[in-house]
């Protein structure tokens, strides 16, 4: 890893409470979900894929390298759609 180059606030960076590194500029992760006041440095990204990156923040920074979302498949069970309509029922009937 001795291609990393430890930059000043931006790059990868690991949080105390983040169990993944994000991808930090001017003291936002780029995934917007994260603040850093600049304890530690920051690696800068060297186009590939980092150890336990956050996937949003690839995304943001190089999204041909980001992983391809996978497909949700929506799952809705049959009875749980049923239990929505009648509370919804339920809701017009006490109005
Ligand atoms: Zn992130």
């Amino acid at each position: 890893m001795s291609n990393y180059q430890a930059t000043g606030n931006q790059g990868w960076k690991y949080l105390f409470n983040a169990p993944k590194q994000h991808y930090f500029k001017e003291g936002w992760s780029l995934c917007g979900r994260w603040m850093t006041i600049g304890w530690g440095e920051c690696v800068e990204d060297n186009g590939k894929p980092q150890a336990d990156e956050c996937v949003s923040c690839r995304r943001k920074l190089t999204p041909a390298i980001a992983p391809k979302p996978k497909k949700r498949v929506k799952k809705v069970m049959p009875h749980e759609s049923l239990d929505v309509a009648m509370a919804v029922v339920e809701l017009l009937a006490s109005k």
